[in-house]
């Protein structure tokens, strides 16, 4: 590798080609990036399809399956009847692996593109603009500006730096930040962690900006050459995943079980061995639940790609899921809750009125304004296209709005006063501090937080400041105050901070920065679904009640807490007290960690917004820790499980609403997949023990179950959520996914789709109906339409809690034309000679009609259940009134 740190800039520079004011332009790049490639570590390898297969295949599922295979196989020899039946087993067992190998693939195709989405950016220098790129697209010659915050896209020699720190722990092991000096030449050969005037690709800027020429991207870099390091595939399933796999490893594990029990009595009852096998066969099949975590693995992946459609990045697939189980959402203030486009609104030169409203400011006003905006770094630039360009924070571009509207240019003063040194702004020090040159010394000048500025003391002043600054606080205003001070010397770079004593108060400022509209409503619509919405922000107490109070935060019986009353209070007290506070001002993000382990202490499940390097901790820490998009650092986005690419507020409500659908739709798969196969495990069980011998054979089973349940099944992922869904209380984190009401409703749905089946079975096997019967297959061929056809309908019941007639076709379309198809497909099954493969035969038209009513009884007797369920007194009331009616006849 090239020794970068050791040659004069110039010749950095010249080398790579680049221009330091300008950047490369855009033929440059398009060359340069066929030349180098893109800037990306070699991505791991796909899993192949072979492994994916083989994936499958270890599934204690598909083994049971295979098993019957291998055991219908065996006894297709013996007694040489033929293969079909085997054959079809091995069809359905494969159609299975494939569907959920399609699925799946599509599962992760759709994160793999959320995963681009999610693509870092970076700032650049080229033909002359700053542009916000992919960092995929950086080559070598770039000029890339460094912030706080920002992930350093490739390894780059720097040109600027001011105070910059960045932490290389991922690539030396080294965990305290290194201190930067664009000025050093380096001699000889120094180990990564010593070559002070490089950056390198993957590290992070901890403090201060810079500006820096790219010299290797991709593999060339120094993390590129760390092989291996990019392997840490992370879990992707979701804990509720996790659960159901082990619920359908139970589930197989019990057919198992009881596929052994049944053989043994059967076998000791005097049954033949070959039948037994058939038998024991049967129950695995049957009890199998194929399609249960293809379904779960769709209704999350679904819900990921809705979540971005409304702006919400999922990072991390069990956020989808922690989302739904959400009940206090801690957000920022500014730019999430308020619009981040501030206005100047009040302008305060010591003891004059507020003089905004002047249309001419006199020369000390002016003098206000032009050092306001020499503490700033924000930037308004108009593109050759004439598009204007904001670049920076809201508050500063604020100021350098004011200064452009007063007929000043930003460059033109830049260019008057030479900059030796800034302490940039951070959110623990609320201030900022920068240093110029002047003929006899320097000029410091200091803006930021009132209560963050060391300005010399005269009392009779100070309160005439605190009233005004108080005053446009209570107006909602964010406050920002300038003081100045002249030197003959400056300390070292390293103790920049002595200068900021004894300054000289100029004036205040008042930004106006409105709520977002749709936040009221956002706040409003969580409170009605039990979750509790707290305001973080650093800004002050006053500023913040007021914007609280107008969007619904800050109600009745809420209080304001300060970070230094927070700085006093033990962890203990925190705990016992956190429900009071609505809001939390003038804190530090160090203090936001603090507050989401007080929440979590109450047993609550934690949201968390935050945008910058020091909140990283917090979002790491809460149970949904959320970056913004727009203005969110690198490092904050790694750290998080979701992005807002809005970065509004009402956003994260969208998302948990979202989550909530996922989660009632997966409790909707759950109910479908479990009553069916339960049902079909109850018929065979009670056949057994009544001596019917079998009712189903494993081939029909396969039929129902692949597709009576799996086709339809599949669509109740794209299920819409109830009208409720926000109004109901946030489901516990570790609540099982069978409440009483659930467990009810499958056993009450399993027994009378069991008994309708035997009922069907019965009549053909055992009754002469319309001189036909009774025969053994005739009785099979009836259970299996009616099984199918009760399967499919139940798919109706569990749509919604409410009755079917409330749920809405046009909703879910694909789930109704799907069961609507099944039901022909299994009338097909037997209408035509397809029947004589699966074993069935034709059926006379009473008995299609005995079959229709029986299919329909479980859905009638389910749409009773749920108007008790729903309102148990009303049944009640109106049985009441009717013996009363009987009695008075
Ligand atoms: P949040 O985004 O968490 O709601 P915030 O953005 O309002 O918080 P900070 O950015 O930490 O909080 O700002 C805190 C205080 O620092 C503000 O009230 C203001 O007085 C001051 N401040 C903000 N931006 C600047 C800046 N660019 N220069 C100087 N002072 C600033």
């Amino acid at each position: 590798m090239k020794k970068w740190y050791s040659e004069n800039l110039d010749k950095v520079v010249s080398q790579l080609d680049t221009n330091v004011e300008v950047g490369l332009t855009e033929n440059q790049v398009k060359d340069r990036q066929e030349k180098y490639g893109k800037n990306v570590f070699e991505v791991e390898q796909k899993t192949s399809l072979l492994k994916r297969i083989l994936h499958q295949l270890s599934d204690v599922s598909t083994i049971v399956l295979l098993v019957a295979t291998a055991l219908s196989f065996l006894l297709a020899i013996k007694e040489n009847e033929g293969f079909i039946e085997p054959i079809v087993i091995l069809a359905v067992v494969v159609l299975n692996v494939v569907l959920a190998i399609t699925q799946e693939g599509k599962a992760e195709k759709a994160l793999d593109a959320l995963a681009d989405m999610n693509a870092p950016s970076c700032l650049v220098l080229r033909d002359g603009m700053r542009i916000s790129i992919e960092a995929t697209e950086l080559v070598p010659g770039d000029i890339i500006i460094l912030e706080t915050g920002s992930v350093v896209p490739s390894d780059a020699r720097l040109l600027e730096a001011t105070s910059l720190s960045c932490d290389e722990a991922a690539l030396t092991g080294e965990s305290e930040p290194v201190e930067k000096d664009a000025s050093l030449i380096i001699d000889g050969t120094v180990a990564v962690g010593d070559q002070k005037n490089m950056v390198f690709s993957s590290t992070v800027v901890t403090a201060g900006h810079g500006k820096a020429v790219v010299t290797d991207t991709g593999m060339n870099t120094q993390m590129g050459q760390i092989a291996g390091h990019l392997n840490n595939s992370e879990n992707l399933k979701t804990p509720l995943q996790l659960r159901l796999d082990s619920l359908g490893r139970v589930i197989s594990w019990i057919a198992i079980g009881s596929a052994f029990f049944l053989l043994a009595i059967g076998l000791r009852g005097g049954s033949s061995f070959d039948e037994m096998i058939m038998v024991a066969i049967s129950l695995a099949v049957a009890a199998v639940p194929e399609t249960l975590s293809l379904i779960v693995t769709l209704s999350l992946t679904n819900g990921v790609q809705k979540m971005v459609s409304k702006n919400a990045l999922i990072r991390k697939l069990p956020a989808v899921e922690t989302l739904g189980n959400t009940s206090v959402i801690c957000s920022d203030k500014t730019g999430t809750l308020t619009q981040n486009k501030m206005t100047i609104q009040e302008l305060w030169f010591n003891k004059n009125q507020s003089v905004l409203t002047k249309s001419e400011f006199n020369a000390e006003e002016e003098q206000m304004l032009k050092q306001l905006a020499l503490a700033s770094n924000a930037s308004i630039e108009t593109k050759e296209d004439g598009q204007i360009q904001y670049i920076g924070d809201a508050t500063e571009l604020a100021i350098i709005s004011l200064l452009n509207d007063k007929g000043f240019d930003k460059k033109d003063l830049e260019s008057q006063y030479e900059k030796v040194a800034e302490i940039p702004f951070s959110s623990q020090r609320k201030r900022m501090t920068v240093v110029f040159n002047e003929d006899d010394g320097y000029l410091v000048i200091t803006k930021g937080a009132l209560d963050r500025i060391p300005i010399a003391r005269d009392e009779k002043q100070w309160e005439k400041i605190s009233e005004v600054h108080d005053s446009y606080a209570d107006k909602a205003l964010r406050v920002i105050a300038l003081a100045v001070k002249k030197v003959k010397e400056i300390p070292e770079m390293d103790n920049l901070e002595a200068l900021e004593t004894n300054m000289e108060f100029v004036g205040l400022i008042g930004l106006i920065d409105p709520p977002r509209p749709e936040v009221k409503e956002a706040i409003a619509k969580a409170k009605k679904a039990g979750i509790t919405t707290v305001m973080i922000t650093g800004d002050h107490a006053a500023t913040a009640a007021a914007i609280a109070k107008e969007i619904g935060i800050l109600t009745e019986g809420k209080k304001v807490l300060t970070g230094s009353a927070l700085a006093e209070m033990s962890d203990v007290e925190l705990n016992d007290t956190v429900r009071n506070y609505a809001v939390y001002a003038r804190v530090s993000p160090e203090d936001k960690i603090r507050i989401v382990e007080a929440w979590q202490a109450q047993g609550e499940v934690v949201a968390m917004t935050g945008d910058g390097v020091n909140d990283a901790p917090a979002l790491k820490a809460a149970d949904v820790g959320i970056a913004m998009g727009q203005t969110g650092t690198e490092v904050a986005k790694n750290a998080s499980d979701m992005i807002l690419t809005d970065d509004n507020f009402s956003t994260i409500v969208e998302a948990v609403e979202v989550g909530r659908n996922v989660y009632e739709n997966i409790k909707k798969t759950i109910l479908f997949l479990l009553v069916c196969n339960l049902s079909e495990i109850f018929i065979m069980l009670f056949a057994q023990i009544a001596g019917w011998g079998i009712v189903l054979t494993p081939v029909m089973l396969l039929l129902i179950n692949l597709l009576g349940d799996g086709i339809p099944g599949l669509q109740l992922a794209n299920e819409q959520s109830d009208e409720d869904i926000m109004a109901k209380k946030p489901i516990k984190r570790d609540a099982s996914i069978f409440t009483p009401s659930m467990l009810n409703m499958i056993l009450r749905q399993t027994l009378v789709c069991a008994i309708v089946s035997l009922i069907a079975f019965y009549i053909g096997d055992r009754m002469t109906v319309g001189g036909f019967g009774p025969d053994l297959v005739l009785g099979e061929t009836m259970a299996f339409l009616t099984v199918g056809w009760t399967s499919i309908l139940h798919i109706f019941n569990v749509r919604s809690k409410g009755s079917i007639k409330n749920t809405s076709i046009s909703a879910n379309k694909p789930l109704v034309y799907s069961a609507f198809t099944m039901i022909v497909v299994f009338a097909l099954l037997v209408l035509t000679p397809i029947r004589e493969i699966f074993g069935m035969t034709s059926i006379a038209p009473i008995h299609w009609l005995i079959i229709a009513v029986l299919s329909i009884i479980p859905t009638i007797i389910c749409e009773f259940a749920k108007i008790y369920d729903n309102n148990p007194n009303a049944i009640h009331r109106k049985t009441y009134n009717y013996i009363k009616k009987i009695k008075n006849n």
